[in-house]
């Protein structure tokens, strides 16, 4: 028997934003594009915020519109705000993430605005994309869920609050995300655990990442506790910019590893990720690229789930 783990890859959203140099458009397609014909079902292609704040994201709309022939990919972006979900929905793209920093130190910094102000602002972004005609999912991310490079700890009630508050502006799924990396299993667990009894099911995933070495550890903690979605990002790479010692994003190819060596199917060819590093190096011959799997190789012990 095996259960399906939705993977949402990040890498070229969350991997590129703070990248030393800028990926050319063409690069990136082709990138997409191996990711997806490895079984990669959903990727961030990037996000819609202005070119001068990150200029790694000036093509998004471009990005978005080449993506969505890619057959079977399902094609995200991010957006920080209303005007971002229309230049989203304008490119076409099937679901909008929008991130809302559970700590007042992280929004003001990234967002330039609190919590509480980042809810109103996501209640008149989806009370927008409920009336356009072609249905768009919108996610939410609690960013800064497990701690803050800038406030340090977050109270998992502060957590719950945004959630809450996020969930009764009517988003469709909620993520929380380990934005810089500090999070432990047992703190996974506990905040999953409260965060579902305030909201459900609407509560639908983690975003990881690998500052403490921990990220396999927390997704594990994650799944036990009956999380089936994650996203992650190949070759690791990422960071916040705006969350100062935030390294890259838990790995795709060592999470799809773990997840498919005990039976979860992801949809993904392990073998047909490898071969997607390979273009994502072409593409930014300057960055590191992490992974514990590129590193050993695939070991001859390893079946796919499916
Ligand atoms: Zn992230």
């Amino acid at each position: 028997m095996t259960e399906p783990v939705n993977i949402c890859e990040v890498g070229p959203r969350d991997g590129l934003q703070i990248a030393q140099t800028l990926m050319a458009t063409d690069a990136k397609i082709r990138w997409i594009a191996a990711m997806a014909a490895a079984g990669v079902r959903e990727i961030e292609v990037g996000s819609f915020v202005p070119p001068r704040v990150i200029p790694q994201m000036a093509d998004t709309a471009e990005v978005v519109r080449r993506s969505l022939e890619i057959p079977g990919l399902t094609v995200i972006a991010l957006v920080p705000n209303l005007r971002g979900a229309q230049n989203a929905y304008e490119a076409g793209a099937h679901k909008i993430s929008t991130p809302v920093s559970v700590s007042e130190g992280h929004s003001r910094s990234n967002l330039n605005r609190t919590p509480a102000e980042s809810i109103v602002e996501v209640s008149r972004l989806v009370d927008w994309v409920k009336v356009q005609p072609r249905r768009m999912e919108v996610i939410a991310g609690c960013s800064t869920a497990f701690g803050c490079s800038i406030d340090g700890v977050v109270p998992t009630a502060k957590v719950v609050e945004v959630a809450s508050g996020l969930a009764r502006a009517g988003v469709d799924r909620i993520m929380l995300a380990d934005t810089v990396g500090y999070a432990h299993p047992a703190q996974i667990k506990e905040v999953v655990r409260a965060v579902r009894e305030a909201i459900g099911p609407v509560l639908y995933g983690l975003h990881l990442h690998d500052t403490m070495g921990l990220g396999l550890a927390n997704a594990l903690a994650g799944l036990e506790e009956g999380i089936r979605a994650f996203d992650s990002c190949l070759a690791g790479l990422g960071g916040c910019p705006y969350a100062p010692g935030a390294s890259g994003n838990v790995v795709t190819e060592d999470l799809v590893f773990m997840l498919e060596s005990m039976g979860f199917e992801t949809g993904i060819d392990l073998a047909g990720l490898m071969a997607a590093r390979r273009l994502l190096h072409e593409g930014l011959p300057a960055e590191p690229m992490q992974g514990q799997v590129a590193k050993a190789g695939i070991p001859k012990t390893f079946r796919q789930a499916a």
